[in-house]
Order: structure tokens, then C-alpha cells, then sequence
């Protein structure tokens, strides 16, 4: 069964969603087989306590595979995911990613947190174009605390070619994220401590590469060259 990304769309466009989970199961008996078996004794340091070195906050975007792009490991990454990375300031309701940045900073002590946004974010597109929101009221309302990415907009890059525009807003959304992270209050303790560093990327998934956002220079330069 192909595993690619087009054999994926393939199966849920064309099969019963029976045998697309089929496939995670597979993947499961593959992982209690191999992947368990050679890294049981991680696995057992783990299965008590975390100690994660970093709050990753991302977008739910199915692309974004930190582990595997970072190379890092179960129990290093405090995962925050939602549509646009957003850190809401402004929300009257309870949400889910400013308790998940308390607990990593406050609980856990992470020493670094990183915002990081993505090449071809639909949650971008639809900000940027408000086409495709009229029946999705509650990501229409979510999408409201990005929009301060505007004022953040990152100068045209021509390699960007045809996403140009979208990719200066979605590093203009970094910008923006990391402005509400520093400003939440658990975060903002820890910054004046010096226990927390803070950091803005840009996942560019056509390339594999990272951009960091530099506050000196107010540009996103490659994390390596
Ligand atoms: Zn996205």
C-alpha cells in the first residue's frame, strides 16, 4: 500500500474510511513490534513523569511533523497545536493554548518556547481572502486573533514565487504570536527571570527549511545556512 502522500489521498478518496484505518492500525502493530521493543527502556523513563526542554507552538496542519523535522524524541516537545498558531490575548472564553503555555512554563519550567508558522497555511488563506468561512463559525471566530498578522507583514520574498504574498503574512503571523506569547503573564515573568527564551520560525515545506525571526533586525533569516 503505497505510504505517500498522494497514495493517502488516493485511499480516502476512493476506499471506505474501514480501510483507511486500517492503515493506522498496521502502523500500530509496527510500532509495538519494532519501534517499542527497541526503545522500551526510553519509553519506561517516560512513563512516570516529562521533563520536555521545549513548548513548541505550531498549526494543527497535518504537514508539520516537529519530531521528525527537528529530530527530536517522545517527552522533548510541549506540543501546543491549532489552526494559524495562534496565542489568543483577547479571548473572553477558555481556550486550550494559553492553559497548555501556562502549564509548559509555570509546571514544567520549559526553558524555550518556540511559535512556529508554516509555508501554505490554509488558516492564512482563508484570512487572507475570507472565502471558504461561511459555514465554519467557530474557525471564523478563531481567526479573528490573527489578525494583527497584517500589521506584521515580512517584506516579499521572490522565492517564495506564487505564495509570496501569503508567506509575508504567515512569518507577519509568527511576528504577531510571539507578541501575545511574550505578553501572557506566565510567560512574561519568565522572561524577565531570564528561565524562558522565546523564539519565532517559519516552516517552509516545499525546501524542509527553518527560518528564525531575528527582533534586532525585525527579518526572518535561515536558522542554517
Ligand atoms: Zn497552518
Amino acid at each position: 500500500m503505497p505510504r505517500d502522500a498522494i497514495g493517502w489521498c488516493w485511499l480516502v478518496a476512493f476506499t471506505g474510511s474501514d480501510e483507511v484505518m486500517e492503515l493506522l492500525l498496521e502502523g500500530h502493530k509496527r510500532f509495538l513490534a519494532e519501534v517499542f521493543p527497541a526503545r522500551r527502556s526510553h519509553f519506561h523513563l517516560l512513563a512516570e513523569s516529562q521533563a520536555p526542554q521545549w513548548l513548541f507552538i505550531t498549526c494543527a496542519d497535518s504537514r508539520i511533523v516537529p519530531d521528525l523535522i527537528l529530530g527530536t524524541e517522545p517527552g522533548d516537545l510541549f506540543i501546543s497545536r491549532s489552526i494559524g498558531n495562534v496565542v489568543p490575548i483577547h479571548s473572553q472564553d477558555m481556550d486550550g493554548v494559553t492553559a497548555t503555555i501556562e502549564y509548559a512554563v509555570e509546571v514544567l519550567k520549559v526553558p524555550y518556547a518556540i511559535v512556529c508558522g508554516h509555508s501554505d497555511c490554509g488558516a492564512m488563506k482563508a484570512a487572507l481572502s475570507r472565502e471558504g468561512l461561511e459555514n465554519l463559525p467557530k474557525a471564523s471566530r478563531w481567526l479573528h486573533h490573527v489578525e494583527a498578522a497584517f500589521s506584521h507583514r515580512q517584506p516579499i520574498n521572490p522565492a517564495d514565487r506564487d505564495q509570496a504574498e501569503l508567506a509575508s503574512l504567515i512569518r507577519g503571523n509568527v511576528v504577531a504570536q510571539l507578541l501575545n506569547l511574550k505578553s501572557q503573564p506566565a510567560v512574561a515573568n519568565a522572561l524577565v527571570r531570564g528561565s524562558l527564551k522565546v523564539f519565532g520560525w517559519y516552516y517552509d515545506i516545499l525546501s524542509g527549511r527553518i527560518e528564525q525571526y531575528d527582533e534586532q533586525t525585525r527579518r526572518f533569516e535561515r536558522l542554517l545556512p
